[in-house]
């Protein structure tokens, strides 16, 4: 454990994989975090059993991969311990077809604390409830363990009926690869609450929201979409990369002394107090329930007001300025596989 933070930080020399490796684990759901944690178990030598719907169209990929395939409640039966991978939406009521399966001593596992902590799933009182949740997307988590690296994750109990709810999830990470890298112990409150907030106020909508307003603040004062469309957009991904490898200085750093002695004094007057209230608006909701309660009544509605919201942001100008634009630029091929790695010199045609 690393000692020098407020909240422990395991790593490979903490975990004892034994708590997972005479176990079987079901794992629930062959997506994205699916694919890669039943894998990696496999690998690390774990009884894996993919647990999926007949006619799901992830059975033949499962099967493909080496894996044995059966349904949900099927799997959680044979199991010790159940990974919920399926997307959050439909964990309550893939939870009412396994929970038959729960004996005591089981442990339900999940890699998001949504439905536990807004009890859309009540758990039996006699089995371990745990959180395993790599930070990141399945195909990094997949790929870093096949280099012999690990994706972070994060590590909590809700429910410690055994004992050894904690020794047998930080097994489970270890088996994954993510105590290879570092896995933060957290709970399922704050994991759910700071995770809602970071994507709402700052990863996917903050950022978005910035985005569509200086893009529009722009082209309404008579500046073309084009150049909008690159100051506003496509420059983030520069400053974002800097600052994801070495934080607030490492950006300041590499931009110009105008681009920093103007970020500095203008950035607060874009995020002044008033947005800071904002923020504070959000997070009460995510705190409180309320963003919880709407986002289950909008799925049990069919999802009308997401449809209409979703359909907007597709037709922003933005989007065509950007789309027109990207297909005329190399820097494109930056999102296919094989991103950021080293090529070539391009063809000089
Ligand atoms: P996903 O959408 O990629 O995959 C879900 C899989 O579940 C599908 O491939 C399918 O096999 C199955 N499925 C879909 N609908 C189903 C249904 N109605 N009934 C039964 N099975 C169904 O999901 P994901 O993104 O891997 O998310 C799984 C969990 O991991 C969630 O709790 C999510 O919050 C969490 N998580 C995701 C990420 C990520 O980057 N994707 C990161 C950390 C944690
Ligand atoms: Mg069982």
């Amino acid at each position: 454990m690393t000692d020098e933070f407020t909240t422990p930080i395991y790593h490979e020399r903490d975990a004892d994989e034994s708590y997972i490796q005479d176990k079987t684990v079901a794992v629930l759901g062959y997506g994205s975090q699916g694919h890669a944690h039943a894998q990696n178990l496999a690998d690390s030598g774990v009884d894996v059993i993919v647990g999926l719907r007949e006619g799901s169209t992830s059975r033949q990929a499962a099967r493909e991969d080496g894996l044995d395939v059966t349904t949900p409640a099927e799997a959680t039966a044979q199991a010790d311990v159940t990974s919920v991978l399926v997307p959050d939406t439909v964990q309550p009521a893939v939870f009412e077809e396994i929970r038959d399966g729960l004996e005591p001593g089981d442990t339900l596992q999940f890699a998001h604390g949504f439905n536990v902590h807004y009890n859309q799933i009540r758990p039996p009182e006699n089995v371990d409830v745990t959180m395993v949740a790599p930070k990141g997307p399945g195909h990094i988590v997949r790929r870093d363990y096949r280099r012999g690296e690990g994706t972070p994750g994060l590590l909590a109990v809700s429910q410690d009926y055994t004992g050894e709810a904690t020794e047998e999830a930080l097994a489970y990470a270890q088996a994954i690869g993510c105590t290879r890298a570092g896995v933060v112990e957290t709970t399922f409150r704050e994991e759910t609450e700071t995770d809602l907030f970071g994507e709402q106020a700052v990863l996917c909508g903050g950022v978005t929201a910035l985005v569509k307003a200086t893009y529009e603040t722009l082209v309404e004062e008579g500046y073309a979409p084009e150049m909008a469309y690159f100051e506003c957009m496509n420059e983030l991904k520069l400053i974002v990369d800097l600052l994801y490898e070495g934080g607030l200085s490492e950006m300041w750093d590499s931009v110009s002394d105008t681009a920093e002695y103007g970020g500095l004094t203008r950035g607060d007057e874009v995020i002044d107090e008033g947005v800071r209230e904002n923020m504070q608006a959000v997070l009460a909701d995510v705190q409180d329930g309320t963003f919880a309660r709407e986002w289950i009544s909008e799925n049990q509605a069919g999802r009308p007001s997401y449809t209409q919201i979703r359909r907007a942001e597709q037709n922003h100008d933005i989007e065509d300025v950007g789309e027109r634009l990207r297909e005329l630029f190399a820097w494109a091929d930056e999102n296919q596989p094989g991103a950021g790695q080293p090529t070539e010199a391009p063809a000089d045609d």
